[in-house]
């Protein structure tokens, strides 16, 4: 009795349900073989959902009749499986046309954010990973704003396939890039974000090779040394801010528990496995990390690393005072790295006027929540 009991409550428990983007390939191979479907059907819905785009696809021509019937049966409102398909509460095109910025609500009503940003007719989504954040970055609008919930790996490969979507509207060839630098610390949803890694970079589906993946952390050592280990072979970018622990802490306070000294070990060593450039992100703030000396103690702490510096203008946020360096003190910043030999780029400030900035979105039409 309370087996069929616990065996009900399962069945009827709306937790118990799956997303169909939650599953990698494999997955969906096994759940169709265990329905007594032939393995290869997997790949026909694969196609159906990530090439396709399909959200109403049960009735894909596509797709031969008994998986159809498969697909009404298990698929849908009080069914085991549903689709994640966030409803765009917002969809802004910067001034400049080349910055695109969608607040998407979950189907539990929060809300994060998806940027879709074009250069030279190439195209880079940047997703979110979490509700919020945990990490309490003082300058961060979703640092600021505290930590709701992980996203599954569905709710993060769907952000790829609205973006896709929006590009081929537009008459656009699609993504060529995938950035994880939207709301969330990706490191801090390890296992979620590398399933949804996984099926983006499935090349029967969406097909964005890891190549053209970057992983965005605050610095989550336990993580960096995951990726390491297993090999993993995402891009990996690591946002400093400060180059002594002092100065760090002040912006980032997770460097407390993971200090400056033990993340730079860690990326020693995940250069050591990997042999791959790591990619630091410094966010420039006036009068706070932005003087010539703060660029020399940088290149002192990236001697004899691969390292590649991205530097990005403060986008100013409510909950903190700073404002970005001046164009002439970036500038000089970054002719200091150049003298140490440390390449690094400067960021556009694109889509500021659609609140591009990480976190700062959901801030401005949210500020209650
Ligand atoms: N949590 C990850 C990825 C998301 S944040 C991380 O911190 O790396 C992506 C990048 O945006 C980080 O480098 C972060 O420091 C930067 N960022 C956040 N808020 C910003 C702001 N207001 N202005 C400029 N850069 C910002
Ligand atoms: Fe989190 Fe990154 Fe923002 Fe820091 S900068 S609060 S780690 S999202």
């Amino acid at each position: 009795m309370g087996q069929i009991v616990s065996e009900m409550m399962v069945a009827t428990d709306p937790s118990a349900r799956r997303s169909l983007l939650d599953l990698t390939l494999g997955e969906l191979e096994r759940e169709l073989v265990a329905a007594g479907l032939p393995a290869i059907h997997a790949r026909a819905l694969w196609r159906v959902i990530y090439r396709d785009l399909k959200d109403d696809f049960a009735e894909s021509a596509a797709l031969v009749p008994p998986l159809q019937r498969w697909l009404a049966a298990n698929v849908g409102t009080g069914r085991r499986f549903f689709v994640d398909s966030p409803t765009t509460r917002t969809d802004l095109a910067s001034r400049d046309g080349m910055t695109r910025k969608f607040l998407l609500q979950l189907a539990d009503g929060q809300t994060i954010e998806t940027v879709v940003m074009g250069f030279a007719g190439r195209h880079t989504a940047c997703v979110s990973t979490q509700v919020g954040c945990a990490m309490g970055c003082s300058f961060c609008a979703t640092g600021q704003m505290g930590f709701r919930r992980h996203l599954q790996p569905g709710e993060i490969v769907a952000q790829v396939r609205q973006a896709q979507r929006a590009l081929r509207a537009g008459g656009h060839w699609g993504l060529r890039n995938l950035v994880l630098m939207g709301m969330g610390e990706p490191l801090h949803n390890f296992e979620a974000v590398m399933t949804a890694l996984e099926i983006i970079s499935d090349s029967r589906g969406l097909n964005l090779g890891p190549s053209r993946i970057s992983i965005s952390t605050v610095g989550v050592v336990p993580g960096i040394l995951r990726l390491a280990t297993e090999q993993l072979p995402y891009n990996l970018a690591v946002s400093l801010h400060g180059a002594t622990e002092e100065e760090r802490a002040t912006l980032v306070p997770i460097s407390r528990r993971w200090p400056l000294a033990e993340l730079m070990e860690a990326c020693r060593t995940y250069f050591g496995r990997t042999q791959r450039r790591i990619f630091f992100e410094w966010t420039l703030i006036a009068g706070t990390n932005d003087s010539p000396a703060h660029a020399e103690r940088l290149a002192r702490l990236l001697a004899g690393i691969d390292a590649h510096v991205n530097l990005i203008p403060l986008n100013p946020t409510g909950g903190f005072e700073g404002i970005a360096a001046p164009a002439a003190a970036a500038k000089k910043f970054q002719k200091g790295l150049q003298a140490a030999g440390i390449p690094s780029t400067m960021r556009q400030r694109r889509g500021i006027d659609v609140a591009a900035g990480c976190g700062q979105l959901r801030a401005e039409k949210m500020p209650h929540f």
